[in-house]
Formats: C-alpha cells, structure tokens, sequence
C-alpha cells in the first residue's frame, strides 16, 4: 500500500502534521509510525495565543487541556500580569485526539514500532517492514547536540493539593526564588484549582539534571506557599538546547522536522509556534512539494532564528550565571504585552528586535565580553 505521507515518529511535530493535513487535506493516506505506545509522550506543552495563527484556530482547538485569559511573571521588585492568554495541552488529550485522526480509511497508525532507517520515499522498520509513501516526514524527536549551546534544563511535578492553589493565572517565570546554576526560576500551571503543575527551571551552562534535588525544590515552594501535604500525580522532565550558532533548518528530502531539525525557538525551547507553521505550510501544498513549502518557511522565519540564537550567545556568554535574571526582568520591565507575545511567537519586527536590545542595558560582564569574543558577532538583521 502507497501513502501520501510517512510520518516516523509520533511526538508534537508529528500530531500537529496530522492536524493540519486532516483539515487541509482531509483524504490524505497518512501512515504514523511511533515506538511507544502512546503518541506524545509524558509533556506539558504551553503556547501563548499569538503562537497560533487566526486562522489555525480549528485545526489545534481540541487539543487544548487549559486555557487562561493571562500570565504572571514575578522577580525581585517586579510583578507583572502579562494580558495575553496562555493555553497548554496534555499529553493524554494529545494522544487520543491525534489518534481519531489518523485512523481513517486509507491511514494506518503503527505503535510500538521502531523506525530503522528512511529515504524520500520508504521507511524501514527494524522488524523489516517497508512502507513507500509520496513524501517521508522525519519527526523522531531530539538528536544530539553538537553545537555550542546553553541549556534549559527542567523538572516537574503535577500535585493534587488538599485546598485550592491561592492564585488562578498561570506564573511563567517566578524568579523570586534563589538564584543558583544560571537562571533558576519556578512555572507553575494551576490546572484546575487543586491540581497544579510545579516547574523547577535553569537556563544553566550544563545539561546535568538532578531529579531529586529538583523534587526536594518542588517541595520547597509548596511547603513555601503554605501547603504541607500534596499528593504527586506525574512527574515531567527535560533537558533542551539553547543554541548560540549552529545552522538554523536546512530543509532536504526526507524531510527532518521537528525539534531534531531546528524548528523551535531557540531563545525560549518552545517548539509550539515553529512546529505549527511548519506544519500548516506543509498541509498547504502536494506532498511532493513539502520540502520546498519548509524551505521558503525556513527563510521567513531566518533572520528571526537567527536574532534569538544571539540573545543566547548574550546570555550564556557575556552575561554571568548570577546575572541572568537580570536580563528577563529587563525584558519584562520595558517590553509591551504585544512585543512579548510577537516574541514568542516568532513573529516580532526589525523594530521589536531593536527594542529588545536598546533600553536599559543587560548586565552584560565586561571582562567575558574580552576574554570571549565570539559574543561580538552582530545579531542578524532581516534580509
Ligand atoms: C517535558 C517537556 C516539556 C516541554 N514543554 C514545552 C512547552 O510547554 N511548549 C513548547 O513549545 N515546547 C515544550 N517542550 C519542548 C518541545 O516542544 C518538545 O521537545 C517537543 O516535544 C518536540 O517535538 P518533536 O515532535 O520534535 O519531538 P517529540 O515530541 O519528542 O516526538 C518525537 C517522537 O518520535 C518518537 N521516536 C523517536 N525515535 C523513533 C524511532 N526510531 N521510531 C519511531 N518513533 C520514534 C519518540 O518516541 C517521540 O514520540 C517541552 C519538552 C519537554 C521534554
């Protein structure tokens, strides 16, 4: 049997493909070939509203587990209520909605099978079974990571509290907490009014993660919040890259999508609002002409890529670990709530990247700027 679209790996890049080709492309044959069990894994995955284009809207709606009209962010002698709504997706929901929407007449879901090896037009699995399909789409996830880079490095855990959690928005940032091991700052998600997400977060040097010194922080903050007994539903994790240079996506056939090909944002780790448009410009054309669709994407979006990678070089090469927080509570001091949202989104302007760095200067190390003078390199300008 031929397919339209061989789809390895069943993870956010791979449910936000089938969406999108399901809307644009109702009678699509799409084969989805994922190693474990359940499509999504175990995430948390959170995007800000102008993450999704206005007319995208119906094609990502029913994945949505929360949503809040807006976001808190807290640091030393700063509060903010960012008024831009916030919306996060679990892994559960994610797994039964892209489920029903792959398996149509014509489709096929595969789990628990491992993808070997794939060309532009055939996936192998390691049991031997080939597939042929007019466009393979690789979205296997992460790979490692070669380049230079920072790192955001994450643990949470979601509680169910005895009473409810003393505040309804969102906290993305709470960096009031001790600053240790670069950028340390606390996300916390109420789910519902006991059921909340606690996120231990370093934008640190190294990629070393310590599970039980991040609980006993988790635990830290509840007890600090004044809850003495919480019952811990799930526990989530990461480790992802925050690169500084490195190529921003090269498209090619199979196409290599996801966070393993460079779509996300490199400046925050989300891949949400990249994966996205990745995915509705490849629903928008033949499934021959999927790698040419992500390349003219690729150039829309690559001097913005590019911009955020520089911010990185900023922050983990000329800014001190002790520092850090400094620079995000500039950034929430003197940007306004459109700004912050075009920057997550990946859609901010030339004059939105000058004000990001003019203002109030980062608290920028002289004697790094001297000794590490790759940090010199000007941040890109759009072409
Ligand atoms: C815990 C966590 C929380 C995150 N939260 C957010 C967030 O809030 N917002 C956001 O935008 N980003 C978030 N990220 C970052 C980013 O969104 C994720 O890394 C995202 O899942 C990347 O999407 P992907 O499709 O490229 O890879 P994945 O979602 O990792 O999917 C890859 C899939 O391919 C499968 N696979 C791998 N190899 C094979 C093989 N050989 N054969 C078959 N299947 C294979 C894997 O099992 C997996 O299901 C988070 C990351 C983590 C780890």
């Amino acid at each position: 049997m031929r397919f339209d679209y061989l789809i390895a790996g069943g993870g956010l890049q791979a449910g936000l493909l089938v969406l999108a080709l399901r809307h644009r492309q109702p009678t699509a044959r799409i084969a989805l070939i994922e190693r474990a069990e359940k499509l999504g894994g175990n995430h948390t995955w959170s995007f800000h509203e102008a993450d999704v284009p206005t007319t995208a809207w119906p094609v990502i709606q029913s994945l949505i587990t929360a949503s809040w009209p807006a976001y808190r962010v807290r640091f030393p002698g700063l509060q903010r209520i960012v008024r831009s709504p916030y919306h996060s997706i679990l892994s559960d929901q994610f797994d039964a909605v892209i489920r029903v929407a792959v398996e149509r007449q014509g489709s096929l879901l595969r789990q628990g099978a491992e993808v070997a090896s794939l060309t532009v037009n055939r996936v192998t699995l390691t049991d031997g079974t080939e597939f042929n399909g007019r466009c393979v789409i690789d979205a296997r996830g992460s790979t490692v990571v070669t380049e230079p880079c920072g790192w955001q490095t994450f643990l949470g855990l979601e509680v169910e509290l005895d009473s409810p959690w003393p505040d309804e928005l969102p906290t993305i940032m709470d960096a009031t907490v001790p600053q240790d091991d670069g950028y340390r700052f606390v996300y916390v998600l109420p789910l519902s009014p006991t059921r909340v997400l606690i996120e231990e977060t370093y934008f640190a040097d190294s990629p070393t993660l310590n599970p039980d010194h991040l609980r006993e922080r988790v635990g830290d903050y509840l007890r600090a919040a004044g809850f003495k007994t919480w019952r811990v539903l799930r526990e989530e994790s990461g480790v992802l890259p925050m690169p500084w240079s490195g190529r921003t996506p090269t498209p090619a056939a199979p196409l290599r999508t996801g966070a393993a090909g460079g779509w996300f944002h490199p400046a925050t780790g989300y891949s949400f609002p990249v994966a996205l448009r990745l995915a509705l410009a490849v629903a928008a054309v033949e499934p021959e002409q999927a790698t040419h669709a992500a390349t003219s994407l690729a150039r829309r979006l690559g001097w913005r890529l590019r911009f955020a990678r520089s911010l990185n070089r900023l922050l983990f090469r000329a800014v001190r670990p002790a520092n850090r927080w400094r620079v995000f509570r500039r950034l929430y001091r003197s940007l306004p709530d459109t700004t912050l949202a075009r920057f997550y989104s990946l859609e901010f302007t030339a004059a939105d990247a000058a004000r990001i760095l003019v203002g109030q200067p980062p608290p920028i190390d002289p004697i790094r700027l001297i000794t590490r003078p790759e940090v010199w390199s000007c941040p890109p300008l759009p072409r």
